[in-house]
C-alpha cells in the first residue's frame, strides 16, 4: 500500500516540495521528464503535474494528496481537504490598475473591464463588494492586457510586485494571500490516513523546527532568575554550571519572531557568550 502524491512537475513551486520531502526524511529521485516516481525509504509514489491539474486528481482519488497553491485550490473549487500549509510559495492575488488610474476604493473597479487567469476568485471578490464588472479570462502574461487595451485592471498573483511595476501598473486590492498546501482527498483508506498522518507528523516537526532557533548564553548565577525569565524554553530551560565559579550555561529555544527582542533583553540582563543554533527537526 503506497499514499500516492502529486507535486508540481516545473515551476514555482517543484523545488520546495521536493525539499520538503527530503526534509521528512524521504528520498525520491526526480530525473529529469518523469512523470512519476517512488520514494526508496517511504511508502510514496510521487506524481508529477500541472500546478492547474492537482485538485481534480485528488478529487477523483487518483492522487491521494498533493502539493499546490492554495490560489489553485480555491479557483478549481474542487472536492479537496486543506490539511496543512506549508509555508513556502507565498504570494497573495492583487488587483492592480495603471499608475496614472486614479484609484480610491474598489468602487473605482465598478464597469471595469477585469483581466486575469482567476474567474472564480476574482468573481466572488467583486460580488462580496457589490461591484459589476467584467472579468477577461487568460491564461498567461495577465500584467500585458492593460498595455494593449484588453482591459482597465488585472488580477494577478504578486510576490515583491516587480514585475507589475515594471508594466506600469500599481496595485490597489488584495483579493487573498496564498502559500502551499497540502491537500487530501476527502476518502482516504485507513492504510493511507495513517501514512498521511504519519508524513503530517514528519512536516510538523520540520516546519516548528524552521521557526525555532536554540539559544545557549552563560549567565551570572544572581542574574539567573531574571534571565531565565525572559526565556520561554520548550518546558523550562536547562542550566547547567559552569566550570568558571559563579557562571551557568542556559540553553532554551526560541521563537524567530521574537527572537531579536528577547536576545536585547538578554543581554541587558547579564547574559554573555550567547549562540543561537538553527534546530534541524522538533518533536514535540
Ligand atoms: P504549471 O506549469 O504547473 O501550470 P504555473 O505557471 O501555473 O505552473 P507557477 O508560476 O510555477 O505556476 O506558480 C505556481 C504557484 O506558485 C502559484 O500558483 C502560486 O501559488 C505560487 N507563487 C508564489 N509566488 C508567486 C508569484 N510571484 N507569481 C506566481 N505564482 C507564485
Ligand atoms: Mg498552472
Amino acid at each position: 500500500m503506497k499514499l500516492k502524491i502529486a507535486i508540481q512537475k516545473s515551476g514555482r513551486l517543484h523545488d520546495d516540495s521536493i525539499k520538503l520531502l527530503k526534509e521528512c526524511g524521504i528520498d525520491i529521485n526526480n530525473g529529469v521528464n518523469k512523470l512519476k516516481t517512488e520514494a526508496s525509504n517511504f511508502p510514496l509514489e510521487v506524481f508529477f503535474l500541472r500546478d492547474d491539474d492537482i485538485p481534480q486528481y485528488i478529487e477523483d482519488g487518483v492522487a491521494d494528496i498533493g502539493i499546490v497553491g492554495e490560489n489553485v485550490v480555491l479557483e478549481k473549487k474542487k472536492q479537496v481537504n486543506i490539511v496543512e500549509k506549508l509555508g513556502f510559495g507565498k504570494c497573495r492575488l492583487s488587483m492592480a490598475v495603471p499608475k496614472a488610474m486614479e484609484y480610491a476604493s474598489v468602487q473605482d473597479l465598478q464597469h471595469t473591464r477585469i483581466a486575469t487567469s482567476y474567474p472564480v476568485i476574482v468573481s466572488e471578490f467583486l460580488q462580496r463588494h457589490n461591484i459589476t464588472a467584467e472579468i477577461h479570462e487568460i491564461s498567461g502574461s495577465v500584467e500585458i492586457a492593460p498595455g494593449i487595451g484588453l482591459a482597465d485592471a488585472i488580477c494577478d498573483l504578486v510576490s515583491s510586485g516587480s514585475t507589475l511595476f515594471m508594466n506600469g501598473l500599481k496595485e490597489v486590492e488584495t483579493v487573498l494571500k496564498s502559500e502551499a498546501v497540502l491537500a487530501a482527498c476527502h476518502q482516504l483508506q485507513p492504510e493511507q490516513q495513517q501514512l498521511l498522518d504519519k508524513l503530517q507528523f514528519r512536516i510538523q516537526a520540520v516546519k516548528r523546527a524552521k521557526n525555532t532557533k536554540y539559544i545557549l548564553l552563560n549567565a551570572p548565577n544572581e542574574k539567573l532568575n531574571e534571565i531565565i525569565g525572559l526565556l520561554p524554553g520548550m518546558k523550562s530551560p536547562t542550566v547547567l554550571p559552569l566550570a568558571q565559579q559563579g557562571w551557568s550555561s542556559v540553553h532554551s529555544v526560541l521563537n524567530e519572531n521574537d527572537f531579536w527582542d528577547i536576545i536585547e533583553s538578554l543581554k541587558a540582563a547579564g547574559a554573555q557568550g550567547i549562540l543561537v543554533v538553527p534546530i534541524e527537526k522538533m518533536v514535540i
